[in-house]
């Protein structure tokens, strides 16, 4: 028996309705900044307590809705912005669709104040559940305030699936910064719990506004970009390759005005990057993007948040091709101010605080470390830093004697010098304006696969000999990894013989690493290597070079002298891509010196 079809209640079918433009509390309060924004603000306050769970208001000194319209304005589909359906190709303002004010009405306790310049006094209307329940007269100067309260009150269902409350309120900033940097010629303050978390006065250009809200000193590192070519303006601000995140939050994409989410904009984005960041890292940037207004179709989804381009390759190839310019300039970063007698700047630093203590390893021959860095030095036997090494054992299946042990050590005495360890896991180093710090296993991770997918490409690497060859019998999935790469195992410095499956004895291993179980760690790269995904060859080397980079790298609790340091940093930015081990985390990250300033109150 088929169910016959009826019609919806008029209240049901409005839920459902609003369910649509209005998924989270976050919509609703955009929305509403959205029609502050359209009403030509030039000042708006945003009220939010707990977190939008209890209520949000927004009051702007825009044209105001006349006294006798306020009802109207709650209706579905009636809106002032939009008359013919052609106008919807050349569309100025941010809604267009009249369906906000109803059907926040419809989940919410919403009151409507406003007053046009001409009106005596201000108008409201009361609603509850879109319902009219109260209207009258207040005191207000010109403009419009919009209060909801107990959002989702009549829909449960919604409210049970809604994010934390501190999640939105994170959200809310960050939609209200955005439209903060959409429109910087209108002023903002944001109310959280009737404190005040920011007041921006009208800014005069787009930087002036990210000052506002990232603070003048992060403001003044950003990269400009602009652009006009026929009707397509672009202008955006970049962050530094270190500014770059694990995912997209760091990027405003705004497009004619609108605060969008747009894949073609954000690959254009990390196109014009291209290899200033490691895979998995997104740039930190606003971009403000004009087209003609009838090559955008804005009418994607119903909360408008996604757009389409007409032209999307011209969008595509235009944004890419004029954020790629400034960037083009930023390679090295900065200069790293060594102590006394360590060489000052980039590029001669790593020349100059390499060689002075070790011109022979400089020259040495195939040198793993590329003769740059001999990080490790031996250290006699017995002496109590062996215990360090051995910390590392792990059972192998053959247990060799340790041959050589080695430690983060030098030989000559450590200079003075501005560099410190921090818990033998962070390097802090003083550049021209204030400090990095830099993971040492990330750091030195980066270093290592640079270097590894040189020797895999070029010339091999030396290999350090064993003075007892170590036996080992490998799991037989390792056994015919080995066999497979073997040869690129070789050129970074490893001796080994396949015997009769599954034994393989290793007579070298690559020289200045640690080696005390080198049948452990020689199965530790050939685990990584699998790990790392897929086995198409071309990205073979890479996962070859990744994994012995990573097994290889110096640790975090390795304690290290301050001309090891020196050297791992000056090598760390003479690498191609020195913001982020080939995991795609950071390497290190900056503290500013103007910052420190500000914060202990010097500026
Ligand atoms: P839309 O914005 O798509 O027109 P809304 O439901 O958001 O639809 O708003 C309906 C109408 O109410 C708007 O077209 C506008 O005329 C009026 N309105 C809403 N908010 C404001 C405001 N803050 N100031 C002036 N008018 C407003
Ligand atoms: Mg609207």
């Amino acid at each position: 028996m088929s169910a016959s079809i009826r019609r919806l209640p008029a209240e049901t079918a409005s839920r459902i309705a609003a369910g649509e433009v209005i998924e989270r509390p976050l919509s609703a309060l955009k929305e509403l900044v959205e029609n502050a924004l359209d009403a030509g603000a030039r000042s708006i306050e945003v009220r939010v307590e707990r977190a939008l769970d209890a209520q949000f208001s927004v009051a702007d000194d825009g044209v105001g809705i006349a006294a006798d319209e306020l009802e109207l304005a709650l209706e579905r589909h009636a809106t002032s912005k939009l008359a013919s359906v052609e106008e919807l190709d050349r569309l100025s303002t941010l809604g267009f669709r009249g369906e906000a004010l109803p059907s926040i009405a419809a989940v919410s306790r919403m009151k409507l104040l406003s007053r046009p310049e001409a009106a005596e006094a201000a108008a409201f209307v009361r609603v509850e559940g879109g319902e009219v329940v109260e209207h009258g007269l207040a005191a207000r100067s010109r403009g419009t305030t919009v209060e909801v309260r107990d959002l989702f009150h009549n829909t449960p269902a919604r409210r049970k699936f809604l994010n934390s409350p501190t999640g939105e309120l994170r959200a809310a900033l960050r939609m209200v910064e955005s439209y903060a940097l959409a429109r910087p010629g209108t002023g903002w303050r944001f109310v959280v719990d009737g404190r005040e978390r920011f007041a921006w006065a009208p800014a005069g250009s787009h930087r002036e506004r990210a000052a506002q809200v990232w603070g003048a000193s992060h403001a003044e590192q950003l990269l400009e970009a602009t652009l006009q070519r026929g009707g397509y303006a672009v202008s955006a601000l970049l962050g530094l390759p270190e500014h770059a995140r694990a995912t997209r939050e760091g990027q405003v994409l705004l497009v004619n005005g609108r605060w969008v989410q747009s894949p073609a904009l954000s690959q254009a984005l990390r196109h014009a990057y291209g290899n200033l960041l490691p895979t998995g890292r997104f740039p930190a940037a606003v971009v403000w993007l004009t087209v003609p207004p009838d090559r955008l179709d804005v009418n994607v989804h119903p909360t408008k948040r996604e757009v389409r381009f007409a032209d999307e390759d011209t969008v595509f190839s235009i944004v890419a091709a004029v954020c790629a310019q400034p960037l083009a300039t930023i390679h090295p970063p900065f200069a790293v101010v060594g102590g006394p007698g360590t060489g000052a700047t980039y590029p001669a630093a790593s020349e100059a605080s390499g060689v002075s203590t070790s011109p022979r390893v400089r020259e040495g021959a195939g040198d793993i470390s590329g003769g740059q860095m001999p990080l490790l030095l031996p250290v006699a036997g017995g002496d109590p830093r062996a215990e360090l090494s051995s910390a590392f054992a792990a059972p192998s299946p053959v247990t060799v004697p340790a041959p050589v042990v080695r430690e983060f050590a030098d030989a000559a005495a450590p200079r003075e010098g501005e560099i410190w360890q921090l818990h033998r896991t962070y390097i802090l180093a003083p550049v021209r304006d204030g400090l990095v710090i830099v993971d040492q296993h990330a750091a030195h991770e980066r270093i290592l696969f640079e270097e590894a997918l040189e020797r895999l490409r070029g010339v091999r690497a030396a290999s350090q000999g064993l003075l007892f060859p170590a036996l080992v019998d490998l799991p037989r999935s390792r056994f015919e990894l080995l066999l497979e790469v073997g040869e690129h195992l070789k050129q970074l410095g490893w001796d080994v013989m396949a015997m009769s499956p599954p034994t393989v004895v290793i007579r070298g291993v690559p020289g200045a690493f640690r080696i005390e179980q080198p049948g452990h760690l020689l199965e530790q790269v050939l685990d990584g290597i699998v790990e790392r995904g897929p086995t198409a060859q071309d990205q073979l080397l890479e996962r070859v070079a990744a994994s012995h980079a990573c097994h290889t790298a110096i640790r975090a609790g390795d304690p290290l002298s301050p001309e090891a340091m020196r050297r791992l940093v000056d090598r760390l930015f003479a690498t191609s891509l020195p913001h982020g081990d080939p995991h795609g985390r950071p390497t290190f990250v900056r503290l500013e010196l103007s910052d420190l300033h500000r914060r202990f109150g010097r500026s």
